[in-house]
């Protein structure tokens, strides 16, 4: 039985999409929606939440802090009122912690409404975007949103002996010509968990001239090890008016659900793209979540710590199973599946494991694997097992 047709939508197959992209602007003509994995909704429903392993989507398995929760619950009597359009509160939370001024800071639905935010305003045709190849999805889809043209640097090669497919910087800054507006670095970066640390970032910095906008995604930063010299912009951003980073709650606060995420910059930046925010677009009870989030350090760097010891675990498990694995600071490791990761992939999934396929960033024999708790971990790694048997 098929459902009515809703004034004639079904039944005019000439008013399909290529009918109204060719009418949409020419950025938007071109364009590919963001490509989230597989439909976890449809795969719970197959499986059984508490039977699904989801590791495709590089959340924080461990939740966030209770007091976030707590205060989410305290936000509902309030649920008839639009949320603070200014997001003070989280702001002023923001700023104490990371020593800059309130008027530094955007809020955002997620990160990623920022990464498009920023193309919308300061990239248009005619004008070129810099980023590297296996660079975050969406700096590809932020610049052909605003109809720029990408100029896409070849990463470092898979033999690079300490950073293979990572950020090539000095590349990166040779690409810059006059008509660069904006410049994307994701540190450390998403699908390849590679980084780069503050000496070659000073050297990169210093050779961007001041009218191109650098700007820095630093969703995993909370992740990197001490020790590892992942750069964050933060020292930066004082001497470099021109340089932006963007941060998010949906990773190391474990509130991917919520959609918030901020970005740090020179406040006249700021003030720009308050121009096209939308006035209401982080909620009520996100705003307060964040917060109470921001006030338990604890649990945040707790979470931080067992990711890392789960990371390490399960790198050198994959490898003992001959699987490459590259370096990461991340909740995720990218591995080397082969000629057959696709039917490895299927049959994973088929299994009730989800993992990120990697076709669309151009790594077709690589998977992107989120870094479970321990029990995750272990039954990702009995499916592997009995997959590649
Ligand atoms: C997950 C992720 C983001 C952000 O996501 P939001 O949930 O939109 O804040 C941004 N950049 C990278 C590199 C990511 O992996």
């Amino acid at each position: 039985m098929s459902a009515p047709a809703i004034h004639g939508s079904d039944d005019r197959a000439d008013f399909d999409e290529a009918w109204f992209a060719a009418r949409a602007q020419p950025g938007v003509q071109r364009l590919r929606a963001y490509d989230p994995g597989h439909d976890l909704v449809a795969l719970r429903r197959r499986f059984g939440e508490s039977q699904l392993v989801e590791l495709g989507s590089n959340e924080n398995p461990y939740g966030p802090s209770p007091a976030a929760r707590q205060a989410i619950v305290e936000q509902l009597h309030a649920i008839h009122r639009y949320p603070d359009p200014l997001g003070g509160d989280l702001k002023r939370a923001l700023a104490a912690k990371h020593g800059v001024l309130t008027s530094q800071i955007l809020l955002g639905n997620g990160s990623h409404e920022l990464l498009m935010l920023l193309g919308q305003v300061f990239a248009g045709p005619g004008d070129e975007v810099v980023f590297s190849r296996y660079g975050f999805a969406v700096f590809a889809l932020s610049t052909q949103a605003a109809g720029a043209t990408a100029r896409v640097v070849e990463a470092l090669p898979r033999e690079h002996l300490l950073m293979p497919l990572g950020h090539d910087l000095e590349a990166i800054a040779s690409s810059i010509t006059a008509q660069t507006r904006l410049v994307y670095l994701a540190n450390p970066n998403n699908p390849t968990g590679t980084w780069f640390g503050r000496e070659a970032f000073a050297a990169f910095m210093a050779r961007v001239p001041r009218e191109v906008i650098v700007v820095m995604d630093e969703a995993y930063a909370e992740m990197a090890d001490a020790d590892s010299d992942a750069a964050t912009a933060l020292p930066w951003l004082a001497s470099h008016p021109n340089l932006v980073l963007t941060r998010t709650f949906s990773k190391a606060y474990g509130l991917a659900g919520l959609r918030v995420g901020y970005l740090i910059g020179a406040p006249g930046l700021v003030a720009v793209m308050e121009r096209l925010r939308e006035s209401f677009n982080v909620n009520g009870p996100a705003l307060a979540a964040c917060e109470a989030a921001l006030g338990d350090d604890e649990h945040q760097q707790w979470a931080c710590a067992q990711n890392a010891g789960q990371r390490a675990a399960l790198s050198a498990a994959l490898a003992s199973r001959g699987l490459k694995v590259y370096p990461s600071q991340t909740n995720f490791v990218l591995a080397e599946f082969g000629p057959r990761t696709a039917q490895i992939e299927t049959a994973l999934v088929s299994r009730g494991v989800v993992l990120r396929p990697m076709a669309g960033y151009g790594l077709a024999d690589c998977l992107r694997i989120t870094v479970g708790t321990d029990d995750e971990n272990r039954r990702l790694l009995a499916a592997i097992d009995a997959v590649l048997e």
